[in-house]
């Protein structure tokens, strides 16, 4: 039987990359987001192991019935990603209560739910997978990104928490802390503000920003059974960026 693993924000970037490097490793392939129209054109370059559900993952209230749909469906789910994710760049004194509110929310208060409703069913299954994305703003100061850095230093603490918590019951937690990778959201963030991709890229021994794809390979690593006893780990894939000088 495949493995059935959930994507969150599996339409673009780094979610599509590793919907697609888990249909090559023959898992079935769930993608979720907001925006109907990208996910069901993901579907199509993903073919038939793959399926989507549009959910706002904001609305927190949405989720259990979200879990239930995949599980009526699917009969499962080995693998969950908390991929989803949305970024605000602007100095502190300007991000607003809501401002800050909506990034905690989306990036970290709906990835904590998710997998609380999911690990439920893996607890039934005895086993599973939760794989988190945290990035390099939760290992050194970013400025401008002040919530964005809050909720991803809340995924890596939470991966610890959940790692200890769900191990016994046979659920591996593990978290991979992206550097720069190439996507729309860094676009955004980087090709407008020539300072900051030189900053990124003269820290970075490599050089270079990363692929999708190389984000995509450690995650199925993680999730795969070769990572059968690897559990409660960050893994950084960044080129060394988090060791840079
Ligand atoms: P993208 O903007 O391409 O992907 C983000 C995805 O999240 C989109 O597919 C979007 O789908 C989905 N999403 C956003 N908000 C919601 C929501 N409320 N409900 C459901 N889905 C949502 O960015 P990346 O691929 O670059 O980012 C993926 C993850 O990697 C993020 O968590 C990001 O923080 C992290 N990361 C990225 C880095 C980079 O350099 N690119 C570096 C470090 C971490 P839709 O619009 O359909 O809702």
């Amino acid at each position: 039987m495949k493995k059935v693993a959930v994507i969150t924000g599996g339409a673009s970037g780094i979610g599509l990359a590793i919907a697609r490097r888990f249909i090559e490793g023959n898992f079935k392939v769930i993608i979720v987001g907001r925006d109907t129209i990208k996910l069901r054109a993901a579907c199509k370059t993903l073919g038939d192991e793959s399926d989507f559900f549009s959910c706002d993952l904001a609305d927190l209230t949405a989720i259990p019935g979200l879990v239930q749909q995949v599980i009526d469906k699917h009969g499962r789910i080995d693998i969950l990603v908390n991929n989803a994710g949305i970024n605000l760049k602007k100095p502190i004194l300007d991000v607003t209560d809501e401002d800050y509110q909506k990034i905690i929310l989306t990036n970290q208060t709906s990835a904590f739910c998710l997998t609380r409703s999911v690990a439920g069913f893996m607890q039934e299954q005895g086993a599973g997978c939760i794989l988190n994305i945290s990035s390099m703003a939760s290992v050194y100061g970013l400025p401008y990104v002040i919530a964005y850095t809050a909720s991803k230093a809340a995924i890596e603490g939470m991966t610890r928490a959940m790692a200890v918590e769900l191990s016994p019951a046979g659920i591996r937690v593990n978290c991979i802390a992206p550097g720069f990778i190439k996507t729309n959201m860094s676009s955004v963030a980087l090709e407008k503000d020539p300072e900051r991709k030189g900053k990124v890229l003269s820290r970075t021994p490599m050089g270079r920003l990363g692929k999708p794809e190389e984000v995509a390979n450690a995650a199925y690593f993680l999730a795969s059974d070769e990572a059968s006893f690897i559990t409660g780990v960050i893994l950084p894939v960044d080129g060394g960026n988090s060791i840079g000088f």
